[in-house]
Formats: C-alpha cells, structure tokens, sequence
C-alpha cells in the first residue's frame, strides 16, 4: 500500500523516530488522545511499513523511506495478480482465421497451440500483416508456417514477478508474454497456456500503484 500520511500520522511517525522503542500508551499520552483513536492510525502506519511493533516493547521507527516501501511493494507483485486470459489458436488453423479471431476477440498477440493443447507458437500483429502483404492464399496458409516457433518463444509463469516481466518485454522488444504451466512430457517439457500478460498488465500494475490500489 502506498500511503498519504495525514497530519497526525506524520507526528505519530516523528515521535517514534524520535522516542522509539514507545509503547501506543505513551505515543497516546504525547498528542494528549486515547489510545483508541490512535489505534486506526498505527495500523496503517505498521501495515505501510513506516512502523513495527514488537510486543511488550513497542513501536519502533522502521528506517523505511516512502520511496523504499514503494520499491519493496513493487518488487513484489506477481504475474498471477495481472495475467489476463489468453486468446489461443490451433496450428492447423489459417493466418485468414488468426486475423479475424485477432480482431473478435480484441488483442494483439495470439498463442498457437497443437492439438494437446500446447504451445507451440505466437502471432503478432505485424506477423500477420506481413503475411498479408504476400500474395499466398491466407485461407489456405496455416499459422504454423509464419509463426515464431518454439524454442524460440519467451513465457513466464504465474507465481514470476511482474517487475522481471517488464524487464523482459522490454529487453526482447515484445508486447507480450505466455502465462504457462510446465507438464512433463514423454519427452520433453510441455507448456500448457493459462493466461497472457502484457504491456496492458503493466499499465495496469502502473495506475494501481499511483492509485493506493496495492495492498
Ligand atoms: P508486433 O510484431 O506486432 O510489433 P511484438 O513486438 O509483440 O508485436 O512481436 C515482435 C515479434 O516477436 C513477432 O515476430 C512475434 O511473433 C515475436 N514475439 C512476440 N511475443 C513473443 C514472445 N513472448 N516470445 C518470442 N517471440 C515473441
């Protein structure tokens, strides 16, 4: 959570720093008010990090500037909290069914799976539109032909953090990422498709944080 400190908040803070370890009794006793009024305001200086509480001791002033407990908060958000749900198209399908499900379903990037419903590949919308741009058939051409293929394809899982993600579009110059599930195969590893994120996801993570929507 990222917090507007009120006024009483700020003095409780400064009392701390400057007295801790202080029981809420004497803080209380400091700004000539109940401990019970002050109750909902050392929750949520505790709950932001600014204060810890140790019983039988008291507060103490944790050493944490806003922008640190920003910075921790951020580095902990995962893709599972943000992961959309993904837009997936069969190998066998044609690039003329991709373009028209791209437009259905309104995203940019769809995920090709095989008939186990595995990834096997990823359409954007520039593959597509190069593929347009020939002189093929595109009911007759399928997607598997035009596709960025495995191993080729970078995904991530749900439990990896947001912030890596971000690193990652950025650093390989993509929109988005596969939200997968590694199932053992014969073989080899097979990766089942759960979710998707995307700048979108990021966007959003963004406008939490400016917000206070983060918890
Ligand atoms: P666009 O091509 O529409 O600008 P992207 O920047 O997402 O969209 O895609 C650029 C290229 O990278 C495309 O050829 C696409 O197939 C490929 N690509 C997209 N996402 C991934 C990914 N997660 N892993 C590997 N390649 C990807």
């Amino acid at each position: 959570m990222i917090i507007e400190l009120n006024k009483r908040q700020q003095h409780i803070l400064e009392i701390v720093k400057d007295k801790g370890p202080i029981t809420g009794e004497q803080i209380a006793e400091k700004l000539s008010l109940t401990r019970a009024t002050l109750r909902p305001d050392l929750a949520i200086l505790t709950m932001a990090g600014f204060l810890d509480a140790r019983p039988r001791v008291g507060y103490f002033y944790t050493g944490k500037t806003g922008a640190q407990l920003l910075t921790e908060k951020i580095g902990k958000l995962t893709v599972k909290e943000y992961q959309s749900i993904p837009v997936v198209v069969n190998e066998s399908a044609s690039v003329y069914d991709a373009i028209c499900t791209m437009f259905l379903e309104d995203v940019g990037t769809l995920f090709v799976v095989n008939r186990h419903s595995h990834l096997v590949g990823i359409l954007s919308r520039k593959d597509l539109l190069r593929a347009s741009m020939g002189k093929q058939e595109l009911e007759t051409m399928p997607v598997n032909i035009i596709m960025t293929r495995m191993p080729n394809i970078t995904t991530c899982k749900p439990t990896d953090l947001l912030l890596d993600v971000a690193q990652m579009l950025i650093n390989k110059q993509i929109d988005g990422l596969p939200v997968v599930h590694f199932k053992e195969g014969d073989n080899e590893v097979q990766m089942e498709v759960v979710g998707r994120v995307t700048k979108t996801s990021i966007t959003k993570a963004f406008v939490d944080i400016a917000t206070n929507k983060l918890v």
